[in-house]
């Protein structure tokens, strides 16, 4: 029978609570894309080198060199390993590496931007890794005093970065907040010291505070926390403190991220016992917990794995319909094109995807010949960009206006989309989402399950299930 909860959590339009339904999201926690992009990045190949990538760049040049850019920089070095770890890194405590990067990362840019030649406006920086605090002050200037020589940035710009409170005191916050930085994102994952044992990172609540109350005195207009669940050793009780105390330190964006033992992908998780890690029912029980305590606190449901207080900038642009999805998650700008520079890094230009090398060997050869780190990339048929709108729309919307869409695109939708809209029927049988000729919308119980209803207009997901069957059956 399924026990529903409804209306823990208002998202913006108050009349759209979300409902978290357990036997619902057990029926349907599937391994599935995030849809930061569309394609997903596994689509990448690369034939979609280099040259293509210039060829991308100057296309901006020549059509659009006045549009709004967005730049992200990875900076992969962390001083020590958390075995959840999914993310390009390489461990070190010898700064000497950083110093080295950072020189390369200046040529990458030098070479971007000689061919973009690009007056345009930066609405949004963002520095990612790996620890980008890792850097020390005068490795930090330069980067971004090399990125604003490079690109101009707009005076209401969002630059962001991502914040190790383990290695970075209130001193350095203000420093960052000296180099423009004005929005803030702290890992924190669990408090519990049993928890943060079994994963290696050991993070007071302390030094955690004095992160966030320091870019609160200087001016960040926000701060996110990242917290996980389904940790070894967390427990409902555990995670329940963590939550109170997250939620006592007053962040306007709180991530909570669902943990994928998958060890076979990522080395750092054989580190995890497997006998360590929560049953299915306790993890179910931790979200539906963290569900029940964000939104008594007020927070509001953003999309995905993202609660915000209904005054920040997420929030306000998700209830006037501006949101948008991109490599950093949701974001508030308008669709710009994206410069990412360092070893992994994705950018988007037009209709493009391209991805950098992954190791430091590789990035820093290919810049010792004077040529664009990019290795493979993707370039979108006018079907991916339509599809791409309907996945961002109901991602970031939870519905999808079909007059609208078939105005912006040219298409019949129910002849365009007669496929999906016959794979959206369980769906809508089983609650997810309400079909009908004018409006396909995501149900208060299907909104944490977004991604199932996205999955369905991801025309390469379906040929390659197909493939994948066929290759069985045969
Ligand atoms: S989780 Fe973050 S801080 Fe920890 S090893 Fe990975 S990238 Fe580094």
């Amino acid at each position: 029978m399924t026990t529903l909860k409804s209306g823990v959590l208002a998202t913006p339009q108050a009349a759209a609570p979300l409902a978290f339904d357990p036997d619902l999201v057990r029926k349907y926690d599937h391994a599935g894309p995030r849809y930061t992009s569309y394609p997903t990045a596994d689509r990448f190949h690369e034939a979609f080198g280099p040259a293509d990538y210039v060829q991308a760049l100057i296309t901006r040049r020549e059509t659009r060199p006045h549009d709004p850019l967005s730049l992200y920089v990875h900076v992969p070095f962390c001083n020590t390993l958390c075995f959840y770890c999914a993310c390009n890194k390489v461990i070190t405590k010898d700064h000497g590496r950083s110093a080295k990067y950072i020189r390369y990362v200046a040529r990458e840019i030098d070479i971007v931007s000689s061919i973009l030649e690009s007056d345009a406006p930066v609405a949004q920086l963002h520095l990612g890794g790996g620890t980008p605090t890792f850097l020390a002050r005068d490795e930090m200037s330069s980067l971004i005093g090399h990125l604003r020589g490079a690109f101009p940035f707009a005076p209401d710009a969002e630059v962001s970065i991502e914040v190790d409170p383990r290695k970075v005191d209130a001193s350095t916050i203000a420093f960052l907040g000296s180099l423009g930085f004005n929005r803030i994102s702290v890992g924190v994952q669990d408090f519990d010291p049993a928890v943060q044992r079994a994963v290696n990172r050991i993070q007071s609540e302390a030094e955690t505070r004095a992160v966030i109350e320091s870019a609160r005195a200087n001016g960040f207009v926000s701060v996110n926390t990242d917290l996980i669940y389904g940790l070894p050793k967390q427990t409902v009780a555990g995670f329940s403190r963590t939550l109170d105390r997250v939620i006592g330190l007053s962040p306007d964006r709180i991530a909570l991220y669902s943990y994928a033992h998958v060890p076979h992908l990522f080395k750092p998780q054989r580190r995890i016992l497997l006998e360590e890690l929560p049953p299915p029912a306790d993890k179910l029980a931790i979200l539906s917990l963290a569900i029940e305590k964000l939104g008594a606190a007020g927070y509001v449901y953003i999309g995905m794995d993202h609660f915000a207080k209904p005054g920040d900038e997420l929030a306000r642009a998700q209830a006037e319909r501006k949101l948008h999805r991109n490599f950093q998650g949701y974001s508030t700008k308008p669709d710009c094109d994206l410069l990412a520079f360092g070893i992994s890094a994705i950018g988007k230009v037009g209709r493009t995807y391209v991805q950098n090398v992954r190791t430091l060997d590789e990035y820093y050869d290919r810049l010792d010949a004077r040529a664009l780190p990019a290795f493979r990339g993707y370039l979108l048929t006018d079907d991916d960009l339509v599809r791409r709108d309907a996945i961002s729309r109901l991602m970031c919307d939870f519905d999808l206006p079909i007059p609208e869409f078939e105005a912006r695109h040219g298409v019949v939708f129910h002849l365009a989309f007669a496929a999906e809209l016959l794979a959206l029927a369980p769906l809508a049988a089983d609650g997810l989402v309400e079909v009908t000729p004018t409006l396909i919308r995501v149900t208060e119980r299907g909104r944490l399950l977004v991604r199932t209803v996205a999955m369905v207009f991801d025309r390469h997901l379906r040929e390659a299930r197909a493939a994948a069957r066929y290759s069985r059956v045969i």
